[in-house]
């Protein structure tokens, strides 16, 4: 007998449902398509990291780490912030480790919003921000961006901002267009926080993964900014091991304190020997972390001219795993959802429908995600496979 308590599900994740990326994955393992639809690297990374994690298990770091994370990587990510953008954090008091920048993200919006709060964020978004802002009961204000240069309107983003906005979040280089935000439009969004007394929270976890030179710019690193700015990261992105799930946050003490009162009740503590793992790639010379882009770059080139003769209309990217394609061009009703569903029985390829990144889903109906961080003989074969849609 159906319960009078159904359907179970809170009201706050009514909608939600089971994140895209399950159900692509899944379907990719049932038809054994390509994958290139949820990202994640086909290689692994740097011997030293991975090495390094076995000696940790190996040496008995198997116990809970201390709730902040374990100081030696507290210490190493302070020294990446200073190393490439300048900034000083203490590693006692403004840096916390998550499981993941998914928990970082958890972590800063459960630990900051208050019922009715609102968000000003860009859409497409990274799917769990709409989900974590539900869970706190605040409101996300999406800012739409449009392709092909998913540049955001400003009096748009002015008009978004109200009262009741605590928080901006932001995130460059961006999932899922690939866009790294440039200077001036990191200065455009920095006067209205400032303006309007807000806090930022920049979701950096493609920081390393730029390409043709773009640079990623740290949002705490422009004028007045430190002060409001909690910055994330994730460890996956970096180093090829997204499955460790070892993430950190960083920013003035009062903002961490507020994520770390979350986060004690999330996770707790995070998986202690990976810590040392990702603190040795954190500390990897300059080179890895050039070298790291100019590989996905090559990666990026050989996917886009085959989604191109494969009869797509190919957006540009500068960063990130991705690229985001309009379909129209190979189905003319537009409706990218029921496309990558097709798509794997038609011809073995999985991909990732824009529209779930999307609060306003006509806006992104048309649109589908590719990630390019495979090998290329991968990429290959996902391009020979798509030609035969045409
Ligand atoms: N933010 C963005 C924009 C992402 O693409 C991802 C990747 N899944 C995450 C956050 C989550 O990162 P993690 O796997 O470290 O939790
Ligand atoms: N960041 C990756 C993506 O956007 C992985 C997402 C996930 O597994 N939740 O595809």
């Amino acid at each position: 007998m159906p319960s009078s308590r159904e359907p179970f599900l809170t009201a706050k994740l009514q909608g939600f449902g089971t994140t895209i990326f399950a159900e692509m994955s899944a379907l990719a393992v049932a038809t054994d398509s390509v994958n290139l639809g949820q990202g994640f690297p086909d290689t692994d990374g740097p011997r030293e990291v991975l090495d390094a994690a076995i000696a940790a298990i190996n040496g008995g770091l198997n116990q809970y780490p201390p709730g902040p994370g374990m100081p030696v990587l507290r210490q190493a990510i302070a020294a990446h912030q200073q190393r490439f953008y300048g900034l000083t954090y203490d590693p006692d008091r403004e840096v916390l480790v998550t499981a993941g920048a998914t928990e970082a993200l958890a972590g800063a919006l459960l630990g900051l919003l208050d019922t009715g709060d609102e968000v000003v964020l860009f859409e497409p978004m990274y799917d769990s921000y709409q989900a974590c802002i539900a869970l706190a009961g605040a409101v996300a204000k999406p800012v739409t961006l449009r392709p092909p240069a998913y540049g955001f309107e400003l009096a748009e983003l002015k008009a978004a901002i109200t009262p009741k906005t605590k928080l901006l979040l932001v995130n460059t280089p961006h999932n899922p267009t690939g866009k790294v935000l440039s200077r001036d439009e990191m200065l455009q969004i920095a006067e209205l926080a400032i303006e309007h007394d807000l806090i930022v929270l920049t979701d950096e976890v493609y920081e390393h993964l730029t390409f043709d030179g773009a640079q990623h710019i740290a949002m705490a690193t422009l004028p007045g900014m430190r002060e409001r700015v909690l910055s994330i990261s994730s460890g996956g992105k970096t180093f090829n091991t997204t499955g460790w799930k070892v993430g950190w946050l960083c920013g003035p003490p009062a903002l961490v304190a507020a994520a770390r009162t979350a986060k004690q009740f999330l996770t707790y503590v995070n998986a202690a020997p990976f810590q040392p793992a990702i603190a040795a790639g954190l500390q990897l010379p300059d080179s890895y972390f050039r070298n790291f882009g100019t590989d996905l770059q090559a990666k990026r080139d050989r996917l886009l001219p085959g989604l191109h003769e494969a009869g797509f209309e190919v957006y540009p990217t500068s960063g990130t795993y991705f690229v985001t394609v309009d379909i129209r061009p190979l189905r003319a009703d537009g409706d990218g959802l029921a496309f990558c569903r097709e798509l794997p029985g038609r011809c073995g390829v999985v991909a990732i429908p824009n529209e779930v990144f999307y609060a306003n889903k006509h806006e992104g109906r048309h649109l589908v995600r590719f990630a390019f961080c495979k090998r290329f003989e991968v990429l290959d074969e996902a391009v020979s496979r798509l030609k035969t849609l045409a």
